[in-house]
């Protein structure tokens, strides 16, 4: 049976890398144990995760300034860590959406948050480039794409402060030149891998600057030093991180998956532009190639749509509870031909009740 799986986050993974990983779980690489049984400082998983390491490094053409982490807390920690290493007095934070207000509100209690935009007001539909970096920010912290309404940030300033940037639902979705930010994090449910596991990739340099103690956990260069192995790590989810990095690079890199992502979403957008039931409220130049969110126009149908998408074998349409409608969240391995099938779907919808 055949489903077509738009969930979020955790979403959809490349068949082969879930094949891959539930064989891995039963017998690791011919050697009698599950993955799961192996320690995490054998041979086995340091050959892993310097694997994942230098994939993440080649697939996003990483110079040797920058280190790769993987930890847990989720994208949730790190709207503490980044503060806690990174800021002295005062930070810059665009506000493009609810994990924006969530970094936003962390960072607070670190010293002073400087909002450069807020969407807010505007339920989010834009994301504004009319704002100015202060030259006395320790940082500029941005959300590369808003998961929860749809927008992704297809510009990013030119500037000599440090860029961090919060890369959670977009990660290695579309080709970017990666060097201009100072931190990217990502966790990694969306577009990687399982749960319970965070990318992120730190330049050095930028380490040097606070001199206060940090809990062991909380520093950045603690896990630098320990090769993210100072505590037992998510060993699964960098493992299944692996071949999923394995699976873009075979695809032929970013720039192939940039074209795939595009197609789908323009699609999609199309169709919902151009079908009477429908409608997306996101400004056409900041809507997201990740998730396409849209609302039924007449309500009193929702019942309707949502039994046939059931019927279907159509999953995880429903909008965020903060934002209601539905939600097409459409990463790297979910292919076009589910595109075109809810596309199909919708027509259909449209001539039945019209
Ligand atoms: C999902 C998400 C998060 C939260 O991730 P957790 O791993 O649940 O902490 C943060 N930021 C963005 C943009 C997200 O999409």
């Amino acid at each position: 049976m055949k489903i077509h799986n738009f969930n979020a986050g955790p979403s959809i993974l490349p068949k082969q890398v879930i094949q891959q990983s539930a064989k891995s779980v039963i017998n690791y690489n011919k050697t009698g144990l599950s993955l799961l049984e192996i320690s995490h400082r054998s041979n086995h998983f340091i050959e892993i995760i310097e694997k994942t390491t230098s994939l993440v490094k080649r697939v996003m053409n990483l110079n040797e300034e920058y280190s790769i982490l993987f930890l847990q807390g989720g994208a949730t920690l790190q709207f503490t860590m980044v503060p806690y290493n990174l800021m002295k007095n005062k930070a810059a934070y665009l506000d493009t959406g609810i994990w924006a207000n969530k970094a936003i509100k962390e960072a607070k209690n670190f010293g002073k948050v400087k909002i450069l935009f807020s969407g807010k007001e505007n339920n989010y539909s834009f994301i504004s480039k009319n704002y100015k970096i202060p030259n006395q920010v320790d940082y500029f912290h941005c959300t590369s794409n808003n998961t929860i309404v749809g927008t992704q940030m297809n510009f990013f300033p030119k500037t000599s402060i440090p860029i961090v940037c919060d890369m959670s639902s977009d990660i290695f979705s579309r080709k970017l030149n990666f060097c201009q930010f100072s931190l990217i994090y990502a966790s990694a449910q969306k577009n990687v891998s399982s749960a319970g596991m965070t990318i992120v990739i730190i330049k050095k340099k930028i380490l040097d600057k606070i001199k206060k103690k940090i809990p062991s956990y909380l520093d950045y260069k603690i896990h630098i030093k320990n090769n993210s192995i100072l505590n037992t790590p998510n060993v699964f989810s960098i493992y299944t991180s692996m071949l999923t990095l394995e699976w873009i690079e075979k695809k032929g890199g970013l720039s192939i998956l940039e074209i795939e992502n595009k197609k789908k979403s323009q699609l999609l957008y199309e169709e919902i532009d151009r079908n009477n039931f429908f409608e997306n409220k996101i400004q056409k130049k900041d809507r997201s190639n990740m998730n396409v969110t849209f609302f039924l126009k007449k309500k009193y149908l929702e019942n309707e749509f949502n039994n046939m998408c059931k019927k279907e074998n159509i999953v995880g349409l429903k909008g965020h509870r903060s934002f209601g409608g539905y939600r097409a969240s459409i990463y790297n391995a979910l292919p076009l031909e589910s595109v075109q099938f809810l596309i199909e779907k919708m027509k259909k919808f449209e001539k039945k009740f019209s």
